[in-house]
């Protein structure tokens, strides 16, 4: 049967993105370089909205929900700010993961060596990064119960509960030990076992998972606080990190920002039956929307993510970093990752360039 994907190209640069996106699946279709793949398109946040009410409607999730993976352009845009929270475009982002079960958000900072000079930190120290941060999604801090704001003698108190039971520890780890055996075999597992005994017991479940199911794969341990100095200190040292949604959320922009632009960045979040939703880690971009000068190359490389997790098709997938890697090497840029004298070319010829290679 053939694979089933749906995009949501969503809103601003959201369709722009997933335009490029798309006609690279469908080279690599009609190369032959991948089987047939259904491809249905749906509507995520304010066009949903617009159309239906709802930034997620029903058949979109029904959608969602048979496909085997799900490409996402961005949600967003400055005339839904004053919605109520229930109604906003990101609550159809945030809804369609729950639905998803996508607990494993897969986020790679790699820095491309024709991009060097925009990472912040010197070029030696980011040459050749290529590390992958793995961020438990749908639990942790984020969801934990008791949460809200309660009056408490005369004044107001915040609460909210970090709490992991170890069928969720479990998962995550399975899906961050199989990541790194696909790599270069070794995973380092983030959290506050010094202080939390959230960390105590996270420590505890991945030494047992890394000894009894991953003894081929180096485990290593390192507190949170640590691993952001040795992010910005040495991050070559690293292959897979694994953590928490917390330290994730935080750990994954401070290692994004050391590959250059928010342009570039792919990701992916997936369940355990290898089901994704895979989307670029930017917004919606309203600044730049419907002018032709997105970067459509963290789009495009959260297909190769896509291929490589969900669709089985490795050699596709280094086609498709290839191809990005030649297009950057040749020096064509969008203005987001132009240094001074390069010369800019728009969204629709940058994914051109990349189909050329292809
Ligand atoms: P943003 O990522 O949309 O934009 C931040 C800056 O980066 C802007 O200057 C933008 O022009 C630039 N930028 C982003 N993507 C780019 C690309 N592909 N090429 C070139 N430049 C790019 O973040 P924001 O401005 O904080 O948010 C804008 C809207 O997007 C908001 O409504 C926000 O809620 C939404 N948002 C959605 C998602 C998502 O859908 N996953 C993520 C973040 C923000």
């Amino acid at each position: 049967m053939n694979k089933r994907l749906l995009l949501l190209p969503g809103d601003g640069i959201g369709p722009e993105v997933i335009a490029q996106a798309e006609k690279v699946l469908r080279t690599l279709v009609t190369a032959g370089d991948l089987p047939c793949i259904d491809i249905t398109t749906g509507l995520i946040g304010g066009c949903a909205i617009d159309m239906h009410g709802t930034p997620l409607p029903d058949d979109t999730l029904a959608m969602a929900q048979h496909a085997d993976a799900v490409l996402l352009g961005a949600v967003g845009a400055p005339q839904y700010d004053n919605l109520p929270n229930d109604k906003k475009p990101e609550l159809g982002l945030l809804s369609l993961r729950q639905a998803m079960g996508v607990f494993a958000n897969l986020r790679p900072a790699i820095c491309h060596s024709a991009l060097v000079h925009s990472s912040s930190l010197k070029p030696d120290l980011v040459a050749g990064l290529d590390i992958l941060i793995v961020r438990e999604l749908i639990g942790g801090i984020y969801f934990g119960q008791p949460r809200g704001i309660i009056e408490e003698n005369g004044e107001r108190v915040g609460i909210n509960t970090m709490r992991y039971a170890e069928h969720e520890i479990i998962r995550l780890g399975r899906a961050a030990f199989a990541a790194a055996r696909r790599r270069q075999g070794r995973l380092c597992s983030v959290e506050k076992a010094n202080v939390l005994e959230v960390g105590m017991l996270w420590r505890d479940v991945m030494t047992v998972l890394g000894r009894d199911e991953f003894p081929d794969i180096e485990l290593s341990h390192m507190y949170a606080d640590n691993a952001a100095m040795q992010l910005v200190r040495a991050p070559k040292q690293f292959d897979v990190i694994a953590t928490g949604n917390l330290f994730g959320d935080v750990l994954s922009d401070a290692a994004a920002m050391l590959t250059g632009s928010i342009g570039m960045l792919p990701s992916a979040s997936l369940d355990d039956k290898g089901r994704g939703l895979y989307e670029p880690v930017h917004g919606s971009a309203p600044d730049i929307a419907g002018q032709d000068k997105a970067n459509p190359l963290a789009a495009i490389l959260s297909v190769e993510m896509m291929l490589r997790y969900s669709l089985n098709a490795s050699v596709a997938a280094d086609k498709v970093s290839a191809a990005v890697r030649q297009t950057l090497n040749d020096n064509y840029r969008t203005a987001d990752i132009a240094g001074d004298g390069d010369s800019i070319i728009g969204c629709a010829a940058m994914g051109q360039k990349v189909l050329d290679y292809l």
